[in-house]
């Protein structure tokens, strides 16, 4: 066997918007936890120098001793820095605010914005599954993720002006695929905090499937305190309280995303 055994099946998705507070690493975290669940082999990739996703997976972020930097930089492989998320089930590449200076890093090293994708390719575990969840920005953190991805999963609050920031969102993924990455595809729109009684949420939802008509996600995730709550018990709400709607909603999702990678290679 080749001695790289990436799966060839491997599905590499970032988490992207670059809006803050939008449910991104709400959405990483359970959805690698309910692909887990739903016997898929999962990397999380903590692109935030927050280190919410690794938090949020029971991995003490102060404690990392290789985190996404050292990936970037060159520092470690991406096996070596893999942990284990206990409460999850599935691999995470941690990160905590060290990856803050990444950047200024990067600027020096050629393909800088190809360090993620080369480590990820170099990988010798196979994954069904590897998710990046990115920060708020368009840096060049960003840019790794899209740079690494095969697709994009964005997640959106469907308030007044979603619509116009998504604008931008999509604009910079046609410039990394044209530039970048020929590879990188929109996979979807996700429908996160939502409250169907809010006719504003209705509209801006029917707007969404005007503009993007089948690349919004049949799947709607509501707004629920349970998911909430998970992060500071160090879990994933599909774990914490499986039988909250948040959870359930997340495990459709993920049930939701296994068919369309299932359909778009048949
Ligand atoms: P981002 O990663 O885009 O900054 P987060 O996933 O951290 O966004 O979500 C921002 C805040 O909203 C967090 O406090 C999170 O717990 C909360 N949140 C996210 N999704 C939901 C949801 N579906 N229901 C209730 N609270 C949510
Ligand atoms: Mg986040």
């Amino acid at each position: 066997m080749d001695q790289t055994v990436k799966s060839k099946d491997m599905q590499v998705f970032c988490i992207a918007n670059q809006k803050g507070g939008v449910g991104k690493t709400t959405t990483a975290i359970n959805l690698a936890a309910a692909l887990a669940k739903h016997k898929k082999k999962v990397l999380l990739v903590d692109l935030d120098p927050q280190g919410n996703a690794t938090m949020g997976s029971g991995i003490d972020k102060a404690a990392v001793e290789r985190s996404v930097y050292n990936v970037l930089i060159g520092q470690a492989t991406l096996d070596q820095a893999t942990q284990y998320s206990e409460t999850g089930n599935y691999d995470v590449i941690a990160a905590n605010r060290e990856l803050s200076g990444a950047e200024i890093d990067l600027v020096s090293m050629t393909e800088r914005d190809k360090q993620l994708r080369k480590a990820v390719e170099a990988s010798e575990k196979s994954y069904d599954f590897v998710l990046i969840d990115c920060p708020p920005t368009l840096s060049l953190l960003t840019l790794n993720g899209l740079a690494a991805a095969d697709g994009v999963i964005i997640p959106m609050q469907c308030e007044y002006f979603a619509l116009e920031g998504l604008s931008d969102l999509v604009n910079t993924i046609k410039r990394v695929y044209r530039n970048i990455n020929p590879n990188l595809s929109l996979i979807g729109l996700l429908r996160v905090m939502f409250d169907g009684r809010v006719t504003l949420q209705q509209q801006v939802s029917s707007q969404l499937h005007n503009h993007f008509g089948e690349k919004v996600f049949d799947t709607v995730i509501p707004r629920n305190v349970r998911l909430a709550e998970a992060p500071s018990y160090g879990m994933p709400g599909v774990v914490y309280d499986p039988s909250s709607r948040g959870a359930k909603a997340y495990m459709a999702f993920g049930s939701e995303l296994i068919k369309r990678v299932k359909s778009s290679k048949a």
